[in-house]
């Protein structure tokens, strides 16, 4: 909690608005100093606004390569699915040229049976010839029928892999684009950040020790990084009065401590979360 007195901080204020006073002793500082209350929660806000930027910065940052990581998911697949139906083309071809192979080897039993059918002995061994050449014939017919099958097949085949590997080159293409943007998305906003970091540095520099400490603290235990927020008000009353709550937390602010809130006479912080507050930058406008 505060301890600084409202005093000081009227008497500064009225001193910035007074002419030329006869003291001439009295000279204020050139440099820029953070001395009223008013001024140190100014500062403090201002601080926030920056180190805030930081953080959307950051967090846009991290979610950009999940589009590169999808695209480079996706051609994954698409490899698998491509490789699978190369291999089942393959498969059919060897099954083709197998068959070609068996159904020589059965031409080649045919002719060799057909010889033997001249020498034969007796009627049942030409019988029992003429049944091995028929069941050769069924096997090359066999065959015949399962190559224009499998012909087909891989026609059909060839066509999903056409379908296939244009796409996987377009998601190639996407992937090359996206990766380059993303680099440049990068790089741009790593400008950006290390600008706003300069920046809060500097603001840092007109803010004490003893604040910017506890305001370091407020922000790297908040998930939002939030240690300045300010009051938010709910619907009007009946009597037009407005709840007024911490804008960390939402716990209501009790009236005399938005008082001193509002009038930045002293530094409030939220009895709840913790967190500085400050008026509403939307009510202070009116
Ligand atoms: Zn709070």
């Amino acid at each position: 909690m505060s301890a600084t007195s409202t005093k000081a901080t009227k008497t500064s204020k009225k001193a910035t608005g007074e002419k030329k006073s006869t003291s001439t002793a009295k000279k204020t500082s050139p440099v820029k100093e953070v001395t009223s209350i008013e001024e140190k929660l100014d500062a403090l806000y201002n601080l926030q606004k920056i180190d805030s930027e930081i953080d959307r910065i950051r967090i846009i940052r991290g979610e950009l390569p999940i589009e590169v990581e999808d695209l480079e998911d996706e051609i994954a697949g698409l490899e698998t699915r491509t490789g699978k139906i190369q291999s089942e083309i393959d498969e059919i071809t060897e099954d083709i040229s197998n068959r070609k192979l068996a159904s020589k080897e059965s031409e080649a039993a045919i002719l060799k049976y057909k010889e033997r059918q001249n020498n034969v002995r007796n009627n049942r061994e030409y019988e029992s010839l003429s049944k091995e050449i028929e069941f050769q014939e069924l096997e090359i017919k066999l065959n015949e029928k399962r190559t224009k099958e499998g012909k087909v097949k891989i026609e059909n085949k060839k066509e999903l892999l056409t379908e296939a590997t244009e796409r996987l080159e377009l998601k190639k293409a996407d992937l090359e684009t996206k990766k380059a943007e993303l680099d440049s998305i990068i790089s741009a906003t790593q400008k950006d950040e290390n600008k706003l970091l300069k920046a809060s540095k500097e603001a840092k520099k007109n803010i004490e020790e003893r604040l910017v400490l506890a305001y370091d603290r407020l922000r790297n235990n908040s998930k939002n990084g939030l240690a300045v927020v300010e009051l938010i008000y709910g619907n009007k009353q009946r009597s037009g009065h407005r709840d007024a709550s911490c804008g960390g937390c939402f716990n209501k602010i009790p009236p005399q401590r938005e008082l001193d809130i509002v009038t930045k006479k002293k530094i409030i912080i939220c009895e709840h979360c913790g967190k500085i507050l400050i008026p509403s930058q939307e009510e202070s406008e009116d």
